[in-house]
């Protein structure tokens, strides 16, 4: 139920402070609007996890045992505090979030651009300004305790204590850090990076951190090779399996380079498409030789899955896996490595590896989609845009679009080789995040699928809803072009969760695919409805 909420009631071990009524959620049209009650927590999971926040779990903070336990948790947060305000302890990214703590004027404008806000039915506690405002009045009282009379007016009565702790940690898992609120923000506040940091305080200071992204992501990934679990051996299988799938979907014999040394491309997938979305890596091998490309996919640990989960909650981890790909690529003698379709690995590899790839790692890097662009654009491979005559929409994933401005080559493409493509509004730079951003599509903990589902993700499902209403029947299938990893797998997941292929004949799936659908010299379509 919504009510109104002040930061320190945080700091109070009362009952649940929000609870989510379907009456109070973002309307959805029908036959999307029956109200759907979040799935509750069972009693020993309460008893067991902090859940007082709103009452869902994707993080999972265990309730310490006894006062001393509870004295250890506090003591080691305000130890990672100050840490993280310090430049020898926090170099990477210091500067922003002092910005960002100290020059937010609470004006506001922001929290009508956050889609949890939004879709949450304006819940206070999702508010873009709600996680920094507490991480501020923390510091304010018990870092800047000495110092200034307006140190002591800001600071409130908010009580450091296991609880307030737990619900900040949990919170942070309630912002995508899909940067909208950055995009609007008059004076360049990133509250994102706030949530960001506050995540990697609890992971790097106190071993908190989301199990599907630490030990089922990172650090399964440079121990075995991949986040999915996918070793070097199975990786040699599965490419086997896909140079025969190729063949026998297309009648191509197509060898895959694997570990080519000196090639042009290091490609660099997701490595969730070769276990989810063999067809997207499959696309880009009928592509690339069809254009030959000089190319080749690497088997070295971390060298054949973008994924750096890193960049969403751990300094440590991030440089780790950044200096994996880099020396995939290295060894290999490339020219450049080439990001395929996932956008938090865009991010990873172009813009955040640069704290921390220098002198020989410094490899070039690039973005696959302007390369996808000219190849389509450029005429040297025949297309046939009847091929793809379906209704067509592009999500924009926030990291590749709004972080890193590649706005136009996926439109692009898709208006040569799509005649029935629609914008969703709003799109490009202004798009709102799938709902699966930040590693939300991938966290499974008891019930967060469900507040994923139904909150964080509701936004980008009505979109898709309106973008298609003119061809709503269900007979008529239709296609949401996503082209990233985990926008995918959020879609997988929310389709599934509202029926949308059964209700409104809704599927996904990547960019290159559709590209290879329209080469006039395959025989068969490449894209199957029935695969999808
Ligand atoms: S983050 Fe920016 S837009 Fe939001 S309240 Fe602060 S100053 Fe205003
Ligand atoms: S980054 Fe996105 S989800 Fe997080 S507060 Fe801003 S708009 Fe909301």
């Amino acid at each position: 139920m919504k009510r109104k909420m002040k930061i320190e009631d945080l700091s109070r071990p009362a009952q649940q402070l929000v609870t989510l009524e379907p009456s109070d959620l973002l309307p959805l049209p029908p036959p999307y609007d029956e109200p759907r009650p979040l799935k509750e927590l069972t009693e020993e999971q309460r008893q067991r996890y902090e859940a007082s926040l709103d009452g869902i779990v994707g993080l999972g903070v265990t309730k310490p045992a006894n006062a001393q336990e509870e004295e250890e948790f506090v003591a080691k947060f305000l130890s990672g505090l100050k840490k993280l305000l310090s430049k020898e302890n926090n170099w990477t990214f210091i500067q922003p979030l002092l910005h960002s703590l100290d020059y937010c004027v609470k004006c506001q404008l922001c929290n009508d651009s956050c889609p949890a806000y939004l879709s949450s039915g304006k819940q206070e506690i999702y508010r873009p300004t709600f996680r920094p405002e507490v991480l501020r009045r923390i510091i304010n009282k018990y870092l800047k305790k000495e110092n200034s009379l307006l140190a002591r007016l800001t600071a409130s009565n908010i009580e450091l204590n296991f609880t307030l702790l737990a619900r900040l940690a949990e919170l942070a898992y309630r912002c995508s850090l899909c940067r909208r609120c950055a995009q609007v923000c008059p004076l360049g506040i990133d509250n994102a990076l706030i949530s960001r940091e506050i995540r990697k305080l609890f992971s790097q200071e106190m071993g908190i951190a989301a199990r599907e992204l630490h030990e089922q992501g990172t650090v399964q990934q440079l121990k075995v090779g991949s986040s999915t679990g996918i070793t070097p051996k199975a990786l040699a299988n599965i490419i086997a399996f896909m140079e025969d799938d190729i063949e026998e979907k297309t009648g191509r014999k197509i060898k895959i380079p694997v570990d080519k040394e000196g090639a042009e491309v290091l490609l660099v997938h997701n490595a969730g498409e070769f276990m989810a979305w063999p067809e997207n890596p499959q696309a880009f091998a009928i592509l690339f030789d069809a254009a030959g490309i000089d190319w080749t996919l690497s088997s070295q640990i971390a060298g054949y899955d973008a994924v750096n989960y890193g960049i969403w909650y751990d300094d440590v981890q991030a440089a780790r896996v950044a200096v994996h790909h880099a020396e995939a690529a290295r060894t290999l003698k490339v020219k450049k490595i080439c990001v395929g379709e996932c956008g938090h690995a865009h991010k990873a590899i172009l813009v955040i590896a640069d704290r921390v790839l220098t002198g020989e790692l410094n490899i070039p890097r690039e973005s696959a989609l302007p390369l996808l662009e000219h190849l389509v654009l450029s005429g040297k491979i025949k297309l046939d845009p009847k091929r793809n005559d379906f209704p067509v929409t592009l999500h924009d994933p926030c990291n590749m679009v709004r972080l890193m401005g590649i706005v136009e080559p996926q439109r692009k493409i898709l208006r040569a080789i799509c005649p029935q493509f629609r914008e969703m509004e709003p799109h490009g730079v202004d798009n709102y995040c799938c709902g699966g951003g930040s590693g939300f599509a991938i966290m499974q903990s008891m019930n967060f699928p469900d507040w994923r589902n139904s909150v964080s993700a509701r936004m980008k499902m009505k979109q898709i809803l309106e973008a298609f209403a003119d061809v709503s029947e269900p007979a008529q299938n239709k296609y949401v072009c996503a082209p990233c990893s985990n926008c995918k797998g959020l879609m997988r997941d929310m389709f599934e969760f509202y029926g949308a292929t059964r209700k409104s004949g809704i599927f996904y799936g990547g960019l290159v695919e559709l590209i290879v659908n329209a080469m006039v010299d395959l025989q068969k379509p490449f894209l199957t409805w029935e695969q999808l």
